[in-house]
């Protein structure tokens, strides 16, 4: 008998009831703008940024419209003006490179490892080049931070975290986030909480964090703000800070709050996730697998593996082998943009030099979203589904045609 998986790969949990029940608080008072409070009343999105800082272990938190506001954000407020170059992953989402471009930036694209995460070596020939690194955590591998930061103290570039897929992760024990000067997330449907959009913003520099506070749009009601810097740093940036609105709403923070809460047992059950289907892949002929650092504690909400060198149709058929049982596989090998798919060559507003050695890697990257909605006799279904695809397709001889 062929398996088949009938789950879908789309679906989040709902979201927990006491957001639920906060959400339905807020829109009974009405008061759904964040500086929209009664005498004494502290805002369910300051209150969110007052917990998600102490999680983090962060000075300052902001809450605001989405991921790549979050990134636009930090860019604005560490000084990055139209014409600057800015270091990124060849090797992440559209938003990413998508913020520098907001900014009249231009994005100089750094190649990609087989381990999925930056390439270092390349990194370190290209530093020169720029004075701030938007380092994505692209599918959640974390590179080795301890050099990446050395690298760039040494050189003199700022280095902002994009951790929309790191959130609850950690480096050696300390949150994914507070390894560089800004760490940026999104709460949006498919990262790890969901408020539908959203984004947050942390650091532990108090101009940083007065600036993004501006530019979000705070108009002179910084105040209202439990966790940013005190009304003295405001007003060293307030007359020369533009507004650029992006401002998070008390109805998304109040679904945001207790999902934060659950987040460490929320990690444990995707790595949980994430450690069958690996194992269900191990010694898969033609597949390679992506290996993490010790140091690294991920949170496992998607997996890659690799189809190293194999031929664009013989990946095309295992991904529609695998389509046909109901398991959804993504490629960033593709020369056209699908879904949230793309390759750097294909973000032409940004020129790039072509990196042969990412490539061919991008070439053959597999992807594949594991919601917490699976469980764990699900994702061994799902490896086996692939495990078989994989196999016949590689058995063919296919793969090198
Ligand atoms: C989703 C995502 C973002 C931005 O998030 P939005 O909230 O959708 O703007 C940034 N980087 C990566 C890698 C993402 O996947």
């Amino acid at each position: 008998m062929t398996e088949i998986f009938t789950g879908s790969f789309t679906q989040q949990e709902p979201i927990p009831q006491d957001g639920i029940d906060a959400a339905m608080a807020v829109l009974q008072h009405g008061r759904l703008h964040r500086y929209n409070v009664v005498e004494g009343e502290l805002s369910e999105t300051a209150l969110l940024e007052q917990e998600f800082a102490a999680q983090m272990g962060a000075k300052y938190c902001l809450a605001v419209a989405s991921g790549g506001y979050a990134l636009a954000t930090a860019l604005r407020a560490v000084g990055v003006k139209p014409g600057d170059a800015v270091l990124t992953n060849a090797f992440t989402l559209a938003p990413v490179p998508g913020a520098i471009a907001s900014m009249g930036a231009t994005p100089v694209f750094v190649g990609v490892t087989e381990d999925l995460v930056i390439d270092l070596d390349d990194l370190e020939t290209k530093l020169p080049q720029s004075k701030v690194l938007m380092l994505s955590h692209m599918r959640g591998h974390l590179c080795d931070m301890d050099r990446l930061i050395a690298m760039c103290d040494a050189a003199g570039v700022k280095v902002i975290e994009d951790c929309a897929h790191t959130m609850g992760a950690m480096w050696n024990g300390v949150p994914s986030g507070r390894q560089g000067i800004i760490g940026c997330y999104s709460t949006q449907t498919y990262k790890h909480v969901n408020s539908g959009e959203g984004g947050l913003f942390i650091t532990d520099d108090e101009e940083i964090a007065a600036r993004a506070t501006i530019l979000s749009g705070s108009y002179m009601l910084y105040e209202r703000h439990l966790a940013a810097p005190g009304p003295e740093v405001f007003e060293r940036v307030k007359y020369v800070t533009p507004n650029v609105s992006g401002r998070m709403d008390n109805l998304r923070a109040a679904i945001l709050r207790p999902q934060l809460r659950d987040l460490e047992a929320q990690a444990i059950r995707w790595n949980q996730r994430y450690d069958t289907v690996e194992a269900g892949l191990h010694d898969t002929p033609g597949l390679t697998q992506i290996t993490r650092p010790d140091k690294a504690r991920p949170v496992g909400s998607s997996i890659q593996f690799l189809l190293l060198d194999w031929s664009a149709k013989a990946v095309q058929e295992v991904i529609s082998r695998c389509a046909a049982r109901g398991v959804e596989l993504k490629w960033f090998g593709g020369a056209e943009p699908a879904g949230f798919t793309s390759r750097y060559d294909s973000w032409r507003y940004a020129a790039s030099t072509a990196m042969p050695k990412s490539d061919r890697i991008l070439a053959g990257i597999v992807d594949m979203r594991l919601p917490l909605t699976f469980n764990l006799e699900d994702c061994a279904l799902i490896a086996r589904i692939i495990r078989a695809e994989v196999g016949a397709v590689w058995q063919s001889g296919a793969a090198c045609d």
